[in-house]
C-alpha cells in the first residue's frame, strides 16, 4: 500500500505501518489527554469500578497516559493481524506483508487475485474475533488491579489504561465485523457469497456495499466533523475499488499470456547511445520507453521520465549507460499477463521485456494489458 513505512519483521513477514496509523498515534495521544476527565468518568461509566483520578491528571500525567493507550491500539491492530497471518500460514497461503492501519490492518497474501472461500472465511474472521478476545482479557485485568495495589492512586491509573484500550479492542473487533469491503467484514461477506457466484461477482457486490457503507461514514463523519471516520470512509472507498478492479481483470485475463499481449518486434536502444538521440527516438517512435540491449542480451531499461531527470543542454554528453536501470524484471513468453500486471503495479513500472533464452522477444506494456482487457468485455 502506498504511505507505508517498514518498522519491521514478524515470522520473516515485513510490517508497514501506513502513515495515517503513524498521524493517529499522537492524535488520539492528545485527545486523550484533553479529556481526561470525562474519558475517566467514561471508563468508571462502562466498567462499573471507581477510579482515584490523583495522579491520572497530575501534571503531564494526561499526556502520558494518551500515548500509551494509543500505543495499546497499536499492539492490539498488531496481534489482530498476527492472528490472520498465523491462520493464513496454516491454511498454506504466503503472506507477502502486513500493514497497519488505524482500524485494523491488511495482510497482503503472496498470490493476490482471487482467494479460495474456504480460506478467506477463517482467515478474515480470526482478526476481529482475536481482537474481541485482546479486549475481554483487558476488561478482565480492569477488575484484578484493585486486589493487586495498595495503592488507590497507581490502581486508577492502571484501571485507566487496560479499561481504555480494552474499549479501544472491542470497538476494532465491532467496527471490522461491519460488511464493507475490505474490511473483515466484506471478506467475510464476500467468502459467503461466493458460495453461490462466481468470485469476481461476489467480489464486486461486496465492494459495491462497502462504497455504500464508505459513504454513509463519510458523511456521519462530515456532520458530526469526526476526522476518523472521514479518513476510515476515504480508505474503504478507495480500498473497494482498487480491489475489485484487479478482481475483474484477474477474471478477464485468466487465460492470457504475456506472448499473446507483447508488442514485438521490439525497438531497442544500444548502452552507448546519447540521451539526445534517445529523445528524438522517442518522439518518433512514440514508445516512452525502450529496452537496453548489448550483444544482443538485455542489459537495463530506460524510460522518458529517466531522460526528462537530465537537462537537454546536457543530453548530448551523456549516454544511456549513465541513467538506465540496470537488470530490469523480465518475463517468459508462457507467463500470464496477469503477473505482469502485478509487477507493473507493485514496483510502479510502466512495461516488462519478455525474454526467452536470454533473448528479448517482445515487451508488454501497461497499456496493452489494458486494451487486451478491454477487449475481452466486449
Ligand atoms: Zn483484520
Amino acid at each position: 500500500m502506498n504511505g507505508s513505512y517498514k518498522i519491521g519483521r514478524l515470522f520473516g513477514i515485513p510490517v508497514l505501518i501506513h502513515f495515517s496509523f503513524l498521524i493517529v498515534i499522537p492524535l488520539l495521544a492528545w485527545i486523550i489527554g484533553i479529556q481526561i476527565a470525562l474519558t475517566t468518568t467514561t471508563i468508571q461509566y462502562i466498567f462499573q469500578v471507581p477510579i482515584d483520578t490523583t495522579l491520572i491528571t497530575a501534571g503531564f500525567m494526561p499526556w502520558i497516559l494518551g500515548t500509551i493507550v494509543a500505543l495499546g491500539l497499536f499492539l492490539g491492530v498488531l496481534v489482530h493481524e498476527i492472528a490472520h497471518c498465523i491462520v493464513a500460514r496454516k491454511k498454506g497461503v504466503r503472506i507477502q506483508s502486513i500493514t497497519l492501519l488505524m482500524f485494523g490492518g491488511v495482510s497482503r497474501m503472496e498470490e493476490e487475485g482471487v482467494p479460495d472461500p474456504k480460506v478467506e472465511l477463517p482467515m478474515a474472521l480470526v482478526g476481529p474475533f482475536t481482537s474481541l478476545l485482546f479486549g475481554l482479557v483487558c476488561a478482565g485485568l480492569v477488575y484484578l488491579v484493585p486486589g493487586m495495589t495498595p495503592y488507590p492512586a497507581i490502581a486508577g491509573i492502571l484501571i485507566f489504561i487496560f479499561g481504555y484500550v480494552a474499549v479501544l479492542n472491542i470497538l476494532l473487533f465491532a467496527f471490522n465485523l461491519i460488511p464493507a469491503f475490505p474490511m473483515d467484514g466484506g471478506r467475510v461477506l464476500r467468502a459467503a457469497l461466493a458460495q453461490r457466484m462466481p468470485v469476481h461477482k461476489a467480489t464486486r457486490i461486496a465492494a459495491n456495499i462497502g462504497k455504500g457503507f464508505a459513504i454513509i461514514f463519510g458523511i456521519i463523519g462530515l456532520l458530526f466533523f469526526n476526522p476518523f471516520l472521514i479518513l476510515i470512509a476515504l480508505f474503504v472507498y478507495i480500498g473497494a475499488g482498487s480491489e475489485a478492479t484487479m478482481d475483474q481483470f484477474t477474471y478477464l485475463l485468466h487465460n492470457v499470456t504475456a506472448e499473446s499481449t507483447m508488442s514485438s518486434p521490439v525497438t531497442s536502444v544500444t548502452p552507448a547511445l546519447s540521451l539526445s538521440k534517445v529523445a528524438e527516438m522517442m518522439l518518433s517512435t512514440k514508445h516512452l520507453g525502450f529496452p537496453v540491449v548489448e550483444h544482443d542480451k538485455l542489459v537495463g531499461m530506460i524510460t522518458l521520465v529517466d531522460v526528462n531527470r537530465i537537462s537537454p543542454a546536457d543530453r548530448e554528453a551523456k549516454q544511456v549507460r549513465d541513467i538506465m536501470t540496470r537488470d530490469p524484471v523480465t518475463l517468459p513468453p508462457s507467463a500470464p499477463v496477469m503477473d505482469a500486471l502485478r509487477i507493473m503495479s507493485a514496483r510502479n513500472i510502466g512495461r516488462i521485456p519478455i525474454a526467452q533464452d536470454g533473448r528479448i522477444i517482445g515487451i508488454v506494456t501497461r497499456s496493452d494489458i489494458l486494451k487486451v482487457a478491454e477487449l475481452k468485455k466486449a
